[in-house]
């Protein structure tokens, strides 16, 4: 029988309630055999999620601060889950167990694991499925990237496919057999390495939105959801601040060709997105576009010398300048005297002097400028590569809506126009540009 993965996110285990909901879902299909899940998350706005209060306890008894009233909060949350679902559990122990390893000095990492830890204890009591500590299976290595043999033995670990399990997100051990946890919102992560160990049909990522949307909604109102979406297409939405899941979680289950499903636990019945390898021919016949993201609090630099192109090694010798400051390079648009080099403000620091001072003794350039202030708007579609005139409404409606394009990049897969405009225009492009498709 096919299995999927399902992994589901904080707000879809907040409370007993949300239990309740993960339950029915799981039990409706007999594929979802395994089951990955995060910290509880909040339940009101004004809440601190789980895992802030863990970090938080972890920091107090690090500097020998009690840390008794946030360490009630964890306790509380998940004794009372585990009393409002009537399990006979020894969780109100194991919190104190760890309590006193919080005063004995254990590591902030596995003081953070503890959300993960006994969500999943819970939930696997609750779905009467065995509980998988991922501390014993997944290994983290020094670069952050996971081990490739932990498939093999997570894998073996899930081999029974008349069984279900529960395995707990965002950690998993380091090389020494310590507890590591992956970078925040890791438990996505978690899922899609389960996902390829079980060699899943597929890996469902419950959340508290119906799936991905054309665009981001605080700048576009009621934007459309994405029924289908590639792989490349997600990277491209991701990478502009558009981000759903955890940007490292799509590698694994990619590598894998395991499609995904961003499902909402408050309204199952939702198609959701699906997130696949490749399109399907209904979908490249029907859209236009995938979406429209971008993000603000870019810088570019535009350097002017005649003759630029003929002198070998010219752009590879700036962008040398740019790695030996350690800043990474976004885009880098050309014509045939100029170059223009985007990068994130947060990468150049406040260097931008240090780095135009090393381009002009380098190079001698005839004009080098700066822009600060640049928002970079990129539409994002496979389909853009066959379809005729993408360009010609995208940019018809930034002339209709009066926003002036600073830079073009359409890199050869065409799968994204990215748009440089002033920040000032940015959110007037977004809403321009996704208008111009969707209504
Ligand atoms: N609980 C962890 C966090 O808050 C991981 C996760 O929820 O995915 O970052």
């Amino acid at each position: 029988m096919e299995r999927i993965v399902s992994k589901f996110g904080g707000s879809s285990v907040a409370d007993a309630n949300q239990f309740r909901k993960v339950r029915d879902i799981v039990l409706a299909d007999q594929r979802r055999q395994v089951v990955v899940v995060s910290a509880p998350g909040k339940r009101r706005a004004d809440e601190a999620k789980l895992t802030d209060l863990l970090y938080l306890c972890a920091d107090m008894a690090a500097t020998g601060t009690c840390f008794a009233e946030p360490f009630a909060l964890i306790r509380d949350r998940f004794v009372g889950i585990a009393t409002d679902l009537g399990l006979s559990s020894a969780i109100a122990e194991e919190v104190a167990a760890f309590g006193d390893a919080l005063k004995k000095g254990c590591s902030r990492d596995f003081a953070a694991s503890r959300g993960e830890f006994f969500s999943a204890k819970l939930m696997a009591q609750y779905l009467e499925a065995d509980f998988v500590d991922p501390a014993d299976y997944i290994t983290i290595l020094p670069n952050g990237n996971v081990d490739s043999r932990s498939y093999a033995v997570l894998g073996d670990r899930l081999a029974a496919t008349d069984r279900r399990y529960v395995i707990a997100g965002f950690y998993g051990q380091d090389i020494h057999g310590e507890v590591k946890t992956f970078s925040r919102g890791g438990s996505d992560i978690s899922g899609a390495i389960a996902a390829r160990a079980a060699k899943a049909a597929l890996y469902e990522n419950w959340t508290d939105t119906s799936g991905m949307l054309m665009a981001d909604p605080r700048i576009v109102s009621n934007p459309k959801p994405i029924e289908e979406i590639s792989f490349r297409e997600v990277r491209e939405m991701s990478y502009m601040g558009a981000s759903v899941f955890h940007d490292e979680a799509i590698l694994p289950v990619r590598e894998a060709g395991i499609p995904i499903c961003i499902k909402n636990t408050n309204r199952p019945q939702d198609a959701g997105t699906r997130i696949v390898p490749s399109l399907s021919a209904e979908t490249i016949a029907n859209t236009e576009i995938a979406g429209v993201s971008g993000k603000k609090a870019f810088t570019m630099i535009c350097l002017e010398k005649t003759l630029m192109n003929k002198v070998v090694g010219f752009t590879h010798q700036l962008l040398g300048i740019f790695a030996h400051y350690g800043v990474s390079v976004e885009h880098f648009p050309s014509s045939i005297d100029s170059i223009n080099v985007i990068v994130e403000n947060a990468q150049l620091q406040d260097r931008d002097e240090e780095i135009l001072a090393e381009i002009r003794k380098q190079l001698e350039p005839d004009s080098l400028t700066i822009e600060k202030d640049l928002a970079l708007v990129a539409v994002v579609g496979e389909g853009m590569s066959h379809a005729i005139g993408v360009a010609a409404k995208v940019f018809a409606a930034l002339r209709d809506a009066g926003v002036n394009v600073r830079v073009i990049n359409q890199g050869a897969s065409e799968i994204n126009l990215i748009i440089g405009v002033a920040s000032k225009d940015y959110e007037k492009a977004l809403q321009a540009i996704y208008n111009a498709f969707v209504r």
